[in-house]
């Protein structure tokens, strides 16, 4: 790796992101730290500055268009393209609450959607290599599609999601319209949805199935186009997000996405990872 190797890391001012971040800049890497607010992004990058990195900050919302396509037009001027995203923004309003659905359009908007306008934006951007471009969501396993207790209930649609032949975008977004729906009309609690942190986990099963389905689309692409996409759980960590609960530090945390960003294995496409070790979806 070297400083022409551009890196972006969403959500990066704190948390995971900043380690990700961090991480992948003590490998050489130019890394792009974007933040939704500006000073908090400042801040974190000039901490990372003055540990010699190379990282640059630039302001980035997922769930604004205009911030989406100001970034890449900046990123496309400068650059020319990147090497490597790692989606890691994400929200949850579950901490401390049993189960709350309360927010669950922004969740679901900026954890599924805006992870997926992030992608799409990006995409055309990425740079192919030889050794590939990489893309890697900061998923959970919360998302699970077949977990024990954590799953949706109609065995007819968790197959349809599961098929990476069968899977389509229309299907994805569908599934969470119907959850934010149901939202709506109050209807939720009968709906099967997942039990446990219902709108974050939905949020995140939509991140993993769309992994799978770009997985598939990136795969189709010719020669000289290598594109790898992969999602990962980085663990139950100490953070903002659980309320600084959890079993493993940031830094800990943010090592698979990492180690997913820097792979060399071309055979590793549409999968799922948590501690370097492929997992169920
Ligand atoms: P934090 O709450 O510490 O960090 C989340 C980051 O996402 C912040 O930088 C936040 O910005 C940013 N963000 C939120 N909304 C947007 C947006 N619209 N545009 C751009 N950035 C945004 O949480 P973590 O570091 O723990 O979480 C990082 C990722 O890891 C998330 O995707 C999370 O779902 C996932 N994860 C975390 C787990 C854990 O145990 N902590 C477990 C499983 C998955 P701001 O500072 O402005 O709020």
């Amino acid at each position: 790796w070297s400083a022409e190797t551009i890196a972006v890391v969403t959500g990066a001012n704190r948390g995971i992101g900043f380690e990700i971040a961090r991480q992948l800049a003590t490998h050489g890497l130019t890394v792009i730290l974007t933040s939704r607010d500006t000073t908090a992004g400042e801040e974190a990058t000039k901490a990372l500055q003055e540990g010699g990195l190379k990282v640059i900050f630039h302001q980035l919302d997922i769930l604004e268009h205009e911030s989406i396509d100001s970034f890449c037009a900046w990123v496309k001027e400068k650059y020319g393209g990147i090497d490597i995203l790692v989606n890691n923004a994400g929200i949850s309003y579950n901490t401390g609450s049993e189960n709350s659905v309360e927010f669950a359009e922004k969740v679901i908007n900026t954890n599924y959607f805006g992870t997926k306008n992030m992608t799409k934006a990006l995409l055309p951007l990425m740079r192919p290599s030889p050794e590939g471009a990489r893309i890697v969501m900061v998923s959970s396993r919360l998302g699970r599609l077949n977990g024990r207790r954590n799953r949706i209930a109609d065995v007819a649609l968790r197959q349809k999601l599961e098929d990476v032949e069968l899977l389509t975008e229309d299907l994805i977004d569908a599934t969470m319209n119907k959850f934010l729906e149901e939202v709506k009309d109050g209807s939720w609690i009968s709906g099967g949805w997942p039990q446990n942190n219902t709108d974050y986990s939905l949020s995140k099963l939509a991140v993993n199935a769309y992994t799978r389905l770009m997985g598939r689309v990136v795969s189709e692409r010719g020669d000289g186009e290598n594109i790898y996409i992969n999602c990962c759980c980085p663990g139950w960590v100490k953070t903002a997000m659980t309320g600084w609960a959890g079993l493993t530090s940031p830094e800990e945390g943010a090592d698979t996405a990492v180690w997913l960003a820097l792979l060399q294995d071309k055979s590793v496409n549409g999968k799922f990872f948590a501690e370097r070790r492929e997992i169920n979806f």
